[in-house]
């Protein structure tokens, strides 16, 4: 039996280990990845804080952020564009959604299917093992597509596309064109505002305002093309918040308002938001309740969950084609080894980096 080290969650809130757990048997159709890279995100110290829905039982294989080189292939594999896939190409992968059932099949949103598949909370003991990203191998099913990451992209940026940055890619192709004339509020200053931030610059948008913290996550922003920034623990009264996006807004409010931090922040992002205007969904946790009579008229909220394989590709694109534009790698601000895996969860608790990657 062959195994390698990963780091399992053995107890809520108590010290991950690094554990030897077993390498799978490869199925018809499967890949076995050497993972290059692993970066953290808020979902996975929500795991580790205690159980995130019912299903999470322990021990589990910590991360879902996974970038890596193909290291076996059982059988004959393409990518999501049809090109061959070879041991030692560099890759990252997608969820998988069932394909029969009435989401995936009548509604074609296969990122709300019942029996999707996912990563980073998975049972170590259980086959196949390894489906967790803080580990030096993973398994991935014959049902994932797999997308190339090409040479300019580094792992750990890749690693972020499999979640945080692929999700944001979700957000746009449901929010649709943003207009040459129009301002983008959003909500929250971690790697999903960040990132969002780059692409509404990108998608055209007159203004990017964001409204974040701490201080340090709102200097990436600024990098990644904001044009005005406003911290939340400096400005601590929602009235002058509003206040601010209105001065910026000719008293109207925000075209669109993105909200990429949790629950909490939807209430206020409404009253940002311009009669008519489009308020995207994206961060969770959390609980809020919204004055229904205070919605704005004719608005059109959109959630969104996940991402499809698509939008994978999609972020591994934008991170290619714009990376002279946006200093992609600032977002990633720490790096860790995988023996260091408690000291980087710490960091991702509070806060003190925008996102942490653990190196192999
Ligand atoms: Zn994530
Ligand atoms: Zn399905």
């Amino acid at each position: 039996m062959e195994t390698c080290n990963a780091a399992v969650i053995t107890e809520h809130n108590k010290p991950l280990t690094i554990q030897k757990v077993q390498i799978p048997n490869l199925d018809p159709g499967s890949l076995l990845i050497k993972i290059t890279a692993s970066t953290l995100c808020g979902t996975d110290v929500h795991r580790w804080h205690g159980p995130l829905g019912d299903k999470d039982s322990l021990p589990i294989v910590t991360g879902h952020e996974p970038c890596g080189t193909v290291q076996d292939i059982a059988g004959e594999r393409t990518d999501i564009l049809g090109n061959p896939v070879k041991r030692g190409d560099r890759v990252v992968w997608s969820y998988v959604a069932c394909g029969s059932c009435y989401y995936c099949t009548v509604a074609c949103q296969p990122c709300i299917c019942r029996g999707r598949a996912s990563w980073g909370h998975n049972r170590s003991d259980q086959h196949p093992y390894l489906l967790g990203s803080c580990a030096e191998y993973m398994y991935v099913p014959k049902e994932c597509l797999i997308i190339k990451v090409p040479d300019e992209v580094t792992s750990a940026s890749a690693a972020a596309s499999a979640c945080a940055y692929r999700t944001v890619m979700h957000g746009y192709d449901r929010l649709g064109a943003i207009k040459s004339h129009e301002t983008v509020v959003i909500q929250g200053s971690g790697p999903l505002g960040n990132f969002a931030t780059a692409v509404a610059k990108d998608h055209g948008a007159k203004k990017v305002l964001v409204i974040g913290a701490p201080a340090n996550r709102l200097e990436v922003t600024k990098k990644m093309g904001a044009d005005a920034v406003l911290n939340l623990e400096e400005v601590i009264d929602e009235k002058q918040r509003r206040q601010w996006v209105k001065d910026h807004t000719d008293g109207r409010g925000a075209d669109v308002v993105i909200q990429v931090a949790n629950n909490m922040a939807v209430p206020e992002g409404l009253t940002l938001l311009r009669d008519g205007g489009r308020y995207l969904n994206i961060g969770a946790g959390g609980k809020a309740n919204i004055a229904v009579e205070k919605i704005p008229q004719e608005m059109l909220f959109i959630t969104i969950r996940s991402g499809e394989p698509r939008h994978w590709l999609q972020a591994i694109d934008f991170l290619a084609s714009r990376r002279k534009t946006f200093p992609f790698e600032e977002m990633i601000s720490k790096s860790y080894k995988l023996d260091q895996i408690n000291e980087a969860m710490t960091a991702m608790a509070n806060y003190s980096v925008v996102k942490a990657v653990i190196n192999f």
